[in-house]
């Protein structure tokens, strides 16, 4: 279980987060504008806060950048954000977001960034399955199976599909799986990625009926659905 905080001043965004932050067995306090927000922030210690980019009184850049400058403790922060504020989600990222969603989104595409930032920060004992199409994660076991039917993976194998698992519907960079799934220092010339995607899609794959791993030309590969 974890504690969140939701800021977001449409009720009924704020409402669907709580309700299926809640179903998943979480503690979730609902602030709706800026201010409120940093108030119930400040008397509080959160695992993880959902903050809305346009807010009244105070709005999720400056939320950002107080409440880093003033409370400063490492809580993850998951901007929320419309289509076509690219220069904002800059800006969020500068001030102290740690990720963004773009609205409209599934519950899933949040609990899975959610989950992502919660690893990152070693919370410990935040158990959790990954779920997509027919593929099942267990991170506790370390077991992968795709329609029932267990995957023999490697460990970087497994390593880069929890990656694709808890970004789903995302565009990842060469780069971003390089410093995400290997690390920040290795040589950027290498083609381990595109190695490691066709080991992954094999195992994944060969023998099921649908193509997960996709390559977007150009740009990198998105786990989706066909
Ligand atoms: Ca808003």
């Amino acid at each position: 279980m974890a504690n969140f905080l939701v800021i977001e001043d449409e009720v009924n965004v704020s409402s669907f987060i709580k309700r299926g932050l809640e179903e998943e067995g979480h503690k979730v306090d609902v602030a709706f504008d800026g201010a409120m927000g940093l108030s119930i922030a400040c008397h509080n210690e959160y695992d993880l806060i959902i903050l809305d980019l346009i807010l009244p009184q105070i709005n999720g850049i400056e939320f950002c950048r107080r409440f880093r400058t003033t409370i400063g403790y490492a809580v993850p922060i998951i901007m929320l954000t419309a289509l076509g504020s690219s220069d904002d989600i800059v800006k969020g990222l500068n001030t102290g977001a740690d990720d963004y969603l773009v609205k409209p989104f599934k519950f899933k595409e949040l609990l899975a960034r959610i989950n992502s930032l919660l690893r990152r920060k070693n919370l410990g004992n935040f158990t959790e399955k990954y779920k997509f199409a027919d593929i099942v994660m267990d991170t506790e076991t370390r077991t992968v199976t795709r329609s029932g039917q267990k995957l023999q993976l490697t460990s970087k194998e497994y390593r880069l599909l929890e990656f694709f698992l808890a970004n789903p519907g995302r565009v990842l960079s060469r780069t971003t799986i390089l410093e995400s799934v290997w690390d920040k220092n290795v040589d950027l010339n290498t083609n381990i990625v595109e190695v490691y995607i066709n080991y992954l899609r094999k195992k994944v794959e060969t023998g099921f009926n649908s193509k997960l791993i996709h390559t977007v030309i150009g740009m990198g590969y998105v786990l989706k659905e066909e």
